[in-house]
């Protein structure tokens, strides 16, 4: 005889059974959609809106690399967008997830992207526009020619300041693992080393190129890493800063550069530089360099000067000497693979002791604030994330 009442309470159970281990699931898939991860956001535009606050976690479609931010570097770039100068949020939203100056462990990578768990990486920061104009379609996004491209933690992409971020496999450079931390100064070294590529390839023009002194202008990171590449090219490096003492004539000292806390226009006119890299973007400092190299020098202007400042400027000197003398200043920005690439190595050769000074302060994430203060001794202000 068949027990149709305990078949149905056996049914029951089974049905049960299956409604728990399916809403045990749901709970479960929940948790992992909502994931709370600190970040320090902004709303673009709006000064002294950044704050720590709780974002979930990084969409897949970020890219396959799931990483986890070790630390981050801070930069003038960033100063900007928290003042509200500077910045856009991703389309359709208000707020932006700070932070391009990236330093990463690897969590989960595809098995064919040639990273693997526990990796230290860093996110490259440009994306090509979605035309996409030649120079993108070639891989040269920093040289985007409609300026459709986005920037993580700049803009319209959100940034590497959350404490684990996604990013695509083509869009992560790999750090020596002896470098460890000093990674973070990887996108700031990329910038040189574009601003060195293209200052060779103007320089070899002439087929009689060799320069020999180099004058940098501004010791924070951008110059006294020009200057550390200028010492690896056996220039005769010298640095220009408005500070006495304290860390960066040491720094510059210890490179084997020489330090000068004397105004440009008395040193520029002994001086005579084969290549000046101008790492302030300070308009009276930049008025005083134009047209004032040796001939055939090159002028690399690497700052972003805020608009709005009229000086009188001898546009006829300039041009004078510029043509007479063969001069070049051009500008240059950001950095694609490749210059990501030759950063990696030229940190991975250099002095450890001498990077590690340029990281002159370390702020936990709970202090970021902190990290966004400019005190003139500070070279490279780093905000460091929790180990796992
Ligand atoms: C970043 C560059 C970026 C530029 C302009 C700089 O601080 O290092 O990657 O292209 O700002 O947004």
């Amino acid at each position: 005889m068949r027990d149709l009442g305990s078949g149905s309470v056996s049914r029951r159970r089974e049905l049960l059974a299956v409604s728990y281990v399916w809403i045990g699931r749901c709970f479960a898939a929940r948790r992992q959609v909502v994931t709370i991860l600190r970040a320090i956001t902004v709303t673009p535009g709006k000064g002294g809106s950044a704050r720590l606050e709780e974002v979930p976690e990084p969409s897949p479609s970020d890219g396959a690399v799931l990483v986890h931010t070790l630390a981050l570097g801070v930069c003038g770039t960033d100063r900007e967008i928290v003042s509200g100068c500077y910045g856009t949020a991703p389309h359709g939203e208000a707020r932006l997830i700070l932070g391009h100056e990236s330093f990463g462990r690897v969590v989960a990578a595809p098995p064919d992207s040639g990273l693997a768990p526990g990796d230290l990486v860093v996110g490259i920061v440009r994306r090509p526009d979605p035309v996409p104009c030649a120079a993108c379609a070639a891989g040269e996004w920093d040289m985007c020619r409609n300026g459709r491209y986005t920037e993580r933690g700049i803009k319209a992409r959100h940034g590497y300041r959350s404490e684990r971020f996604r990013v695509e496999p083509d869009f992560v450079v790999k750090i020596d693992p002896a470098l460890k931390d000093l990674g973070v100064l990887l996108e700031p070294a990329s910038i040189l080393a574009k601003a060195w590529e293209q200052t060779g390839r103007i320089g070899h023009r002439s087929r009689s190129w060799r320069p020999q002194t180099l004058l940098v202008t501004g010791a924070g990171p951008i110059g006294l890493l020009a200057a550390m590449m200028g010492v690896e090219r056996g220039l005769d490096v010298h640095v220009c800063d408005r500070h006495e003492g304290g860390t960066k004539p040491a720094l510059v000292g210890e490179l084997g550069g020489t330090y000068h806390p004397e105004p440009v226009a008395d040193l520029i006119a002994h001086l005579a530089p084969d290549v000046i890299m101008e790492c302030t973007a300070a308009p009276a400092l930049i008025r005083d360099i134009l047209g004032r190299t040796a001939p055939t020098g090159i002028v690399c202007l690497t700052g972003v000067s805020h608009s709005g400042h009229v000086l009188d400027v001898d546009v006829s000197r300039i041009n004078r000497t510029l043509v007479l003398d063969n001069q070049v200043v051009f500008g240059t920005v950001n950095a694609n693979r490749r210059h990501y690439e030759l950063a990696a190595d030229a940190l991975a050769h250099a002095d450890r002791k001498w990077l590690a000074g340029l990281i002159t302060r370390r702020v936990p994430l709970e202090h970021w604030s902190e990290a966004l203060e400019h005190s003139p001794d500070d070279v490279k202000v780093v905000v460091e994330f929790p180990q796992i």
